[in-house]
């Protein structure tokens, strides 16, 4: 009776230990997710977000009509999709409101709902460059299972020329470059990049740490605006990876402590 009451209380004792462990864990998630409710406000209700979106896609409409088409070329636009021509914040917002980490169950039931929006002035610059002499390639690291549903959705809201020509969803890698280098062997001159994140514009970014990060901008400073066309994110993209080595592999209290330590503040005095 006593062994048995003695396992009891240890049993008791346990699962209220492991139960502290999972409500420290959670919280570390919700704390994770509510950390984006500020950029996710800004991204969805702000004017200023709207302004950069817009800018963004007249930069890009000058830096595509003053491009030089290569003789025997047809000019290329190259594009990302999420966060650059669509938006899915409300998946992220959903995020926030369910305490979910990302998971692909989740985000493949989002693409399936075809439910992302086009982003402020994507739609009319699409069709600028495909009535002007130029194609559209759309380049995504969405999974080859979202394939049917990101054509419906792209083009209910009115993006030209979605084919499986010009449709380059993830096959092997999520480095975009092979497929960047099998569109120009195709004959095509690509004029312009436009993207959220800097692996968007080729190789030269991908996996590797903010610094070489921020290094590989600085030492392109001159292609941005011209070739390269960047769409704010300040709610997730490979930026957030590049805050330390196998960052996505860390635990959400650890992921915490990183952005923390990230921060370069005043010492107050
Ligand atoms: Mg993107």
């Amino acid at each position: 009776m006593k062994k048995a009451s003695l396992y009891g209380t240890s049993a008791l004792v346990f699962l209220a230990l492991t139960g502290c462990a999972q409500q420290t864990k959670s919280d570390a998630n919700a704390q994770l997710n509510d950390q984006s409710v500020m950029a996710l406000n800004w991204f969805q209700q702000s004017g200023e977000y709207q302004a950069l979106a817009y800018q963004a896609f007249t930069t890009a409409t000058y830096a595509f009509d003053k491009a030089q088409s290569l003789t025997g070329k047809q000019k290329a636009v190259v594009v990302d999709l999420d966060e650059t021509m669509i938006d899915n914040s409300a998946y992220s917002a959903w995020q926030v409101k369910a305490n979910k980490p990302f998971d692909d169950k989740s985000w493949s039931r989002w693409t399936h709902a075809e439910q992302a929006k086009a982003i402020p002035g994507a739609v009319s610059f699409a069709q600028y460059v495909d009535s002007h002499g130029g194609t559209m390639f759309y380049v995504s690291n969405r999974a080859q299972n979202d394939y049917a549903a990101t054509v419906a959705n792209l083009q209910r809201l009115g993006f030209p020329n979605v084919t499986e020509k010009t449709l380059r969803l993830n096959t092997a890698t999520s480095n975009k470059q092979a497929r960047f280098d099998e569109i120009k062997n195709e004959g095509y001159n690509i004029v312009l990049y436009i993207g959220d994140n800097l692996n968007d514009f080729g190789a030269a970014t991908y996996h590797k740490g903010n610094a070489e990060r921020r290094n590989f901008v600085a030492s392109n400073h001159n292609l941005f605006g011209t070739q390269f066309i960047v769409l704010p994110n300040p709610y997730y993209g490979d930026w957030e990876s590049g805050l330390a080595p196998n960052y996505n592999q860390l635990t959400p209290e650890q992921k915490l402590k990183v952005r923390d330590d990230a921060l370069k503040a005043w010492n107050g005095k």
